[in-house]
């Protein structure tokens, strides 16, 4: 049998996108204009480093603007390309809009090996990435923020805020220009774990509905089920972390670069990711059978499946082999547009991306919030009186407003404010409130509407349903 051809990144986005717009009233050039990327600056940059000029290649793509500022990452990794770029800005439209965080869709990448330079060398090559984007206001607090992805972090997210205040020293909001900062230069508590902890919700969201876990072909809870995790970077890790110590689940097995490791009765993920820190990977890990082509391992038996790693593993070649009922996509589109038709059609229920692993554009809202209202999050010092809270909270109210911005730091935070709990707390209700609201309103479409078969589908479906509305009020 022939099989036909596996659609680019982006096409897999706009296939999905189609699938979904058309099953909503909308005049046909509103649809076109949700779909299509605004805009992508390819920017070639030269840096002196060993004595050579080396050129970069970096892109900033904005997908949608309809709400300001635009927000995504930037993602270091060789295989970073334009077709990428756009499907990844794409993909955070439709995330923020799912999730209720005020932001347009923007992505960037730059191709580079991280682990080939050193951190002195990154630091120059970043800033000046940095330069040149803050330069065409596409790193600015109120139109675009960057955040980290894959192949950066809190560091690099640090060096682009010192870059961007040195060329607006005026800026008094200079630290909301980019999320994910570290917590002693702007950041939020929380941030780090955030995308992994919003896998965590959203499972735990999942399964507090038995009649969406019967259709998945499954029962019961979380404890005991057996997962396989590709990919142990941040979100993987994470994920993994607490699903493991915090909610019983079994982590059969992780699937690395290097290979995968499986254990039937469960892995230490902290052991592994110290394994995998001083060896490099998870070769040689005790406890554990080594499979040396480790994307055997995602064709496995399980519960539970989370590619958290890059986009199109699962895709046309291995979706029939698949065995997981449940995929839980906590990378940005692990799963082809080939893949997921003939996984739906095998009954495999697929959380969708951009509400599986929209913790981290959750967090980072609320790092931008506190950036712009200059007033720590959480407790205050102990002879601050409660006057002082109620200002503060008021404060939040009224910033929140004059952004025109819903109030979506969780309908617990304001009690929990004013009781002075601590910034990690405040974070973690507001993200687990997030998630269980996205996952609602997805979760209503899908069970009301008989033409939408997916949960991807219906996360579509709000997210466009809510584009659209905020296009229309600015009169498009
Ligand atoms: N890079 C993350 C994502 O893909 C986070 C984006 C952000 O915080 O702006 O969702």
């Amino acid at each position: 049998m022939q099989l036909a051809k596996e659609p680019s990144f982006r096409q897999s986005v706009d296939i999905m996108f189609n699938r979904a717009a058309s099953l909503v009233e909308l005049p046909p050039g509103l649809k076109e204009k949700i779909r299509v990327c605004n805009a992508t600056y390819t920017v070639r940059f030269g840096v002196r480093l060993r004595g050579e000029l080396h050129t970069f290649t970096g892109y900033r793509s904005v997908h949608s603007e309809h709400m300001e500022p635009v927000k995504g990452g930037i993602r270091y990794a060789t295989s970073v390309n334009q077709d990428e770029v756009e499907a990844l800005a794409a993909l955070m439209t439709y995330k923020c809009a799912l999730v209720e965080t005020p932001f347009g869709g923007s992505k960037g990448g730059l191709c580079i090996d991280p682990t080939e330079w050193d951190a002195h060398e990154l630091e120059l090559i970043t800033r000046r990435f940095a330069y040149e984007l803050t330069k065409r206001d596409l790193i600015n607090p109120a139109q675009n923020v960057p955040a980290p992805d894959m192949g950066t972090g809190e560091r690099e997210m640090a060096w682009i805020a010192d870059q961007y205040r040195r060329m607006n020293t005026t800026d008094i909001n200079a630290s909301a220009c980019v999320t994910g900062k570290p917590t002693h230069a702007g950041g939020i508590q929380g941030r780090t774990e955030a995308t992994g902890r919003g896998v965590q919700y959203a499972l735990q969201e999942f399964f507090r509905h038995p009649e969406d876990v019967r259709t998945a072909g499954l029962d019961g809870g979380l404890g005991g089920k057996r997962v396989i995790v590709q990919g142990l970077g941040n979100v993987g890790y994470h994920a993994a972390l607490f699903l493991s110590e915090e909610d019983g689940a079994l982590i059969t097995g992780v699937i690395e670069r290097d290979g995968a490791v499986v254990n039937e009765s469960g892995l230490n993920i902290a052991a592994l990711r110290l394994h995998m820190a001083e060896t490099g990977g998870v070769r040689g890990f005790e406890g554990a059978t080594f499979v040396e082509r480790g994307s055997e391992v995602l064709e496995y038996s399980c519960d539970i499946l989370i590619p958290a790693a890059l986009e199109g593993v699962i895709n046309m070649q291995n979706a029939e082999h698949i065995r997981a009922p449940l995929i839980i996509e906590a990378a940005n589109g692990p799963v082809t547009a080939g893949a997921d038709d003939i996984l739906r059609k095998r009954g495999c229920v697929i959380v969708p991306d951009m509400f599986a692993n929209a913790g981290g554009v959750t967090v980072s809202y609320f790092e931008w919030v506190k950036n712009l209202s200059h007033i720590r999050f959480g407790r205050m010092q102990r002879r601050q009186e409660e006057a002082r809270h109620m200002l503060i909270v008021d404060e939040l109210d009224r910033l929140s407003k004059s952004h025109d911005l819903e109030w979506t730091l969780g309908k617990d935070f304001r009690t929990k404010y004013l009781r002075g709990a601590g910034e990690l707390e405040l974070v973690r209700s507001g993200l687990d409130d997030t998630m269980r609201g996205a996952y609602q309103a997805m979760r209503e479409v899908w069970h009301t509407r008989q033409d939408v078969p997916d949960l991807r589908t219906a996360a579509y479906l709000v997210s466009i349903e809510r584009v659209a509305l905020s296009y229309q009020s600015k009169g498009l």
